[in-house]
């Protein structure tokens, strides 16, 4: 089981990673990894003060949009040459895939800031590469300690808060599959992650009227869904708890479609399919998903219908070790496409 040790979210906090890293034992050196925008926004801030501590602080400036493994061997490179004793990664999903797994890779502890949500990986132990075998996260390490500025996560665009609400509308179905999972194969379950995961989607949904353009106290009600998600994770020692049918739709899109949309904004679209399947109350996770202004339709993630039903179709041979809803009766086109348009995603 890994667990973060430290979780801090709040309003202009960057600079208690001074105290944090005092706290856990860092007072040596530290490496951060930022992009040129988050060092601005993030970077800068947590250099000088850590730099006030008295650490010798290195950064390395990664510029790539999506993660690669060019990205990790060159960060592991520099960690190996620098020798710090812990990484840093600043910025959004990439940076904080890249820190985490060149930093897991390495045995160095890492600390995740996000300066967007709009996903789960920020707290959680895996790490989604491309360039590897396969489209989903693989094992890292799990952050030593989250420090989530709401001041900052709030500037970025509304649309990142909206897909972060995505994915963690996603722990409706992702539970669900777990569970399905254990009655037909015996799969290992656990309650009590099942349990934290779909509270942190229960959470949004109750809350789902502060989470609004611009409504910081929304952001915050997020950034708490998603470090639980990420929790869930490490406790299980598996992305079960917070990835099913759902999530290998999305994957499935990401290969098919030519321009995929963001993450957690397929997975929302996803969940409603999902949970149509699954015979859940599938209309009230559209509603939450509308009323936080997040995707539910194919139009609004930008893909053609024909790759929403291709993903469908393609979905459940993804991952073939993770049963899901997808394995209970199979998709063909037909059976896909009049799912997509019960649902409302095609019309
Ligand atoms: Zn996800």
């Amino acid at each position: 089981m890994q667990l973060p040790r430290e979780i801090i979210v709040g309003s202009r906090i960057l600079d208690l990673v001074g105290d944090l890293c005092r706290r856990l034992g860092f007072s040596g050196s530290a490496l951060v990894i930022t992009g040129p925008q988050t060092l601005r926004i993030a970077g800068r801030i947590i250099m000088d003060v850590l730099e006030d501590y008295g650490l010798e602080v290195d950064h390395t400036i990664v510029t790539s949009k999506v993660p690669t493994l060019t990205d990790v061997d060159a960060v592991e490179r520099v960690i190996r040459e620098v020798k710090p004793q812990v990484v840093l990664g600043v910025g959004g999903g990439t940076k904080i895939d890249i820190a985490k797994l060149s930093s897991a890779r390495q045995k160095v502890p890492f600390i995740s800031v996000p300066t967007t949500a709009s996903h789960d990986g920020m707290a959680s132990p895996f790490a989604s590469i491309k360039g590897l075998d396969r489209p989903y996260s693989i094992m890292a390490q799990s952050p030593i300690a989250i420090i989530a500025d709401t001041d900052i996560i709030i500037r970025a665009p509304y649309r990142f808060v909206a897909s972060g609400c995505g994915d963690v509308a996603a722990k409706f179905t992702s539970t669900r599959d777990w569970m399905l999972a254990h009655k037909r194969l015996n799969e290992y379950y656990a309650q009590y992650t099942a349990s934290l995961a779909l509270m942190s989607a229960r959470h949004i949904s109750e809350n789902a009227d502060l989470i609004e353009p611009g409504n910081e106290e929304g952001v915050r009600v997020l950034l708490e869904a998603l470090v639980s998600c990420g929790v869930a994770m490490g406790i299980a020692g598996t992305s079960r708890p917070c990835s099913g049918s759902e999530h290998l739709f999305s994957h499935a899109l990401d290969l098919v479609a030519p321009k995929p949309a963001m993450h957690g904004e397929q997975c929302g679209v996803g969940t409603v399919m999902m949970a149509y399947l699954h015979r859940m109350r599938w209309k009230s996770i559209r509603d939450l998903l509308k009323k936080v202004e997040a995707p539910t339709t194919a139009d609004e993630l930008g893909i053609e219908p024909e790759h929403i039903v291709e993903a469908l179709t393609l979905a459940s041979k993804v991952r073939p070790e993770r049963y899901t809803i997808l394995n209970e009766k199979p998709l063909t086109p037909k059976i896909a496409e009049r799912i997509a348009k019960k649902t409302g995603v095609i019309s």
